[in-house]
């Protein structure tokens, strides 16, 4: 049974109906997924979701979004995390690779995301993008939550183990399967058992042997298979770790 610790089922709904998605997902055994809203529309979204399909839904502004944080979206961010399908503040974050929004806005986000992470114990979902060095300063001076997870990583090996000095879990996404991702596999092969996270992102960064089309959860399945194949042991033994891992990271009571 595998867990999807990362999508985002309100772009995917775009493409494929909710019903369709979370159907294929239950036949290839992905029993769980948080989907995470980028906005303040589609954090409603995503808790809209998470209630009509008893998935679980994080809530936060991406920093591709960060142009849109004020105090309106602040307070609707933080009504929405007294929900008890919510079990994550995020998608939040820094990201450097894109440039549209103010780096400073972007730091006024995530900071406000840190702060109602540790008001509301609940764990932080964090995005980073030639932006993991100044993420683990700030976390380091501001003090980090007591649950975190870098999604999607791609630091070196001294990010990594920043990182994990802080307490968090590390996910991996689709890209640890791309024939050219041997670094991916390598920091992948530095990761602690009860750290290891995996997600599809989804519609992103489709897993082989499905690149290039829309993602799904479903495909967790394959970026499982990846991480087991650079570890050597089975992909059960990478689904339950994985599983158990996510429920730890998002305090959820047993993972239905
Ligand atoms: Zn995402």
């Amino acid at each position: 049974m595998w867990f999807d610790s990362h999508c985002h089922l309100h772009i995917c709904e775009q493409e494929s109906s909710l019903a369709d998605l979370i159907g294929r997902a239950e036949a290839a055994g992905v029993h769980s997924l948080i989907t995470l809203g980028t906005d303040v529309a589609s954090s409603r979204r995503a808790v809209a979701i998470a209630h009509d399909h008893g998935v679980y839904a994080g809530v936060g502004v991406h920093p591709n979004d960060a142009d849109t944080w004020s105090d309106e979206a602040a307070a609707a961010i933080e009504g929405l995390l007294s929900d008890e399908r919510v079990a994550a503040v995020g998608e939040t974050g820094l990201d450097f690779y894109r440039e549209e929004v103010p780096a400073d806005l972007q730091r006024v986000a995530f900071c406000a995301h840190v702060e109602m992470s540790k008001r509301h114990d609940k764990a932080l979902v964090i995005h980073t993008r030639n932006s993991v060095l100044e993420v683990l300063d700030m976390l380091d001076s501001e003090g980090a939550p007591e649950r975190l997870v870098f999604h999607c990583w791609s630091g070196d090996g001294a990010a990594l183990r920043r990182a994990l000095t802080l307490g968090a879990y590390v996910s991996f996404a689709g890209n640890v399967s791309f024939r050219s991702a041997v670094d991916l596999r390598a920091a992948v092969a530095l990761m602690p058992g009860d750290r290891l996270l995996i997600e599809t992102d989804s519609p992103y960064l489709a897993p082989e042997p499905r690149r290039g089309r829309p993602n799904e959860p479903a495909n967790v399945v394959h970026v499982g298979r990846a991480v087991a194949d650079a570890l050597g042991v089975g992909p059960e033994d990478i689904a339950r770790a994985t599983a158990d891992n996510a429920a730890a990271l998002f305090g959820l009571q047993g993972t239905g």
